[in-house]
């Protein structure tokens, strides 16, 4: 079982806060700090390059989100140190911010959360520092794609299986693994709701999706096997088996239609 502190930014629910609906005023203040996410990223995603450390982007992150005058979702979130997470290589999320250089050939996943009016936006991006490995390219590729597949699948009347149904398959028709102890949530209030949004499931079981519901999906996807382990820092969640691994995430709105991603600029 996963403890608690393993679950943190992607997990299994904390406790159960019940799913909500957002009113359209909730949901201005969710755009506004899925802007404020997205922004942040893009400043990380512009500088990244080799000989940087990732305490580095953490500051970026840290500086960005207090311009607009938000506040970081991460920073204390049960302890946590830093403002992002910032996972190289092999870790696959939770990864702490520190004195690590990053070299020519990493492949960085990031993930950011900030709070705008007491409202969460949640999202995630894996980058290549420098000239990457076509293996880690695809690999990146692929994961981006099954975002974008469980985001397509993610409207008005559908199930939460439907999602996850729509990454595994995805995934693992392309001969890659996807992480199972680590799922997406409902965001709004706190970074994390219910319900769960993981990245494998049954079509058509699972939460019934409604408009005004506010979730992230944020597959992780493995080069090897799907397992995982956490390092002794009791943060750092990496592939058992070493493999490389990346990670994609948006916050969004489900609507009758397309779903509206809200980290966004
Ligand atoms: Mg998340
Ligand atoms: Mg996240």
């Amino acid at each position: 079982m996963s403890t608690e502190r393993e679950t943190l930014f992607a997990g299994p629910t904390i406790g159960d806060r019940g799913i909500t609906l957002k009113s359209p005023r909730e949901i201005e203040s969710m755009r506004r700090a899925g802007w404020v996410v997205a922004k942040a990223l893009d400043s990380m995603m512009k500088a990244i390059r080799p000989g940087m450390t990732t305490a580095d982007l953490d500051d970026i992150a840290s500086a960005e989100i207090r311009a607009q005058g938000a506040k970081p979702s991460f920073l204390g979130y049960l302890g946590f140190p830093r403002t992002v997470c910032v996972s190289v290589n092999e870790e696959i999320v939770h990864g702490i911010p520190g004195k690590r250089v990053l070299r020519d050939g990493d492949m960085v996943s990031i993930d950011c959360g900030a709070v705008v009016d007491g409202f969460h936006g949640d999202s995630a991006v894996t980058v290549g520092v420098g000239d990457i490995s076509s293996e880690c390219q695809e690999l990146m590729d692929v994961t981006r794609e099954a975002l974008d597949r469980g985001i397509a699948a993610a409207t008005h009347g559908a199930r939460v299986g439907d999602i996850g149904w729509a990454v595994q398959s995805f995934v693992e028709g392309r001969g890659y693994s996807i992480v199972r102890e680590y799922v997406g949530h409902g965001i709004g209030r706190a970074l994390h709701e219910d319900p769960q949004v993981p990245n494998f499931g049954t079509p058509g079981s699972g939460t019934l999706l409604r408009k005004g519901m506010v979730i992230a999906i944020e597959p992780m996807v493995n080069v090897g096997g799907w397992r995982t382990k956490v390092l002794a820092d009791n943060w750092t969640v990496v592939t058992a088996d070493g493999s490389m691994s990346a990670h994609f995430e948006k916050t969004l709105l489900i609507t009758e239609g397309d779903a509206e991603v809200l980290t966004r600029l």
